[in-house]
């Protein structure tokens, strides 16, 4: 496909969004029955769920750390949830972003509070439209929340990235392709920490420090819903 103009004429992105306007958010916890905690998260076309179980007793026990839990993440994304179909199998893209997602929030769980156990995280990809390991993290950290696991903080992620030399909040997938760069930021607006930092593609200093900037924006109104969709859900619990 021939690259599609990114930026119009009159300033606005390919699919009519200011540079730092988000995609509609849309989320919600406790949507697995069978999981200690759960979540579900859509950023415009991007659909994330993730589940939580444990804190449980570990295997294999060679596993075990006497002083914390250990915290799993497996990150996959669904054979339908790309235009061609996707191996089910995982792929090294995948178990880095595990493995992004799981130090992310090894920074803000309390592991030291269950020793012994192992938390497991299951992010799955349902509808990948761009930004699937922010919505993950976002999504983890809300099922997290769900298991009424002890955290510092809750955390949001949001991808900024550089597209037809403009910075833009919360690229889609046209934007990831086509774009210069993509930089996703993970961030714990209550404590002010970033706990995940990607940067693909060339971005200068003063950009990098710019697109922090516009994704701790993005991330502290994403950390707001995530706080009322938590809420949301703990009166309809008092309620009945
Ligand atoms: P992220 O989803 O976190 O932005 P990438 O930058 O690696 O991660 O991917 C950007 C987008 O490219 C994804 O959101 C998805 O829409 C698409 N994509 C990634 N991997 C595949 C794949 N194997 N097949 C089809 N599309 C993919």
């Amino acid at each position: 496909m021939e690259k599609p103009v990114l930026i119009r004429e009159d300033g606005l992105r390919h699919d009519g969004r200011k540079p730092g306007e988000l995609r509609p958010i849309r989320m919600e916890v406790g949507v697995l029955k069978n999981s200690d905690g759960s979540a579900i998260v859509e950023y415009g076309g991007t659909k994330v769920i993730a589940a939580v179980y444990g804190p449980r007793e570990t295997y294999p026990k060679h596993l075990i750390l006497p002083d914390r839990a250990i915290i799993r993440c497996r990150y996959h994304m669904s054979p339908f949830s790309t235009s061609e179909r996707k191996s089910p199998a995982p792929s090294r893209r995948e178990i880095e972003l595990s493995k992004v997602i799981r130090e992310a929030l090894e920074a803000v769980v309390f592991t030291e509070l269950f020793p012994r156990t192992t938390i497991d995280i299951f992010i799955e990809v349902l509808q990948a439209d761009g930004g699937t390991r922010t919505a993950g993290l976002t999504a983890a950290s809300l099922a997290l929340a769900d298991a009424g696991i002890p955290m510092r903080d809750l955390v949001a992620g949001v991808a900024v990235g550089k597209v037809d030399g403009v910075l833009v909040l919360d690229i889609d997938e046209v934007e990831d392709e086509y774009g210069e760069a993509d930089m996703p930021v993970g961030y714990a607006a209550g404590i002010d920490e970033i706990v995940l930092l990607q940067l693909n593609g060339v971005m200068t200093k003063d950009e990098v420090l710019e697109g922090i900037k516009l994704a701790k924006k993005g991330a502290e109104h994403i950390y707001k819903v995530m706080k009322e969709t938590l809420y949301k859900k703990y009166l309809k619990a008092l309620e009945s």
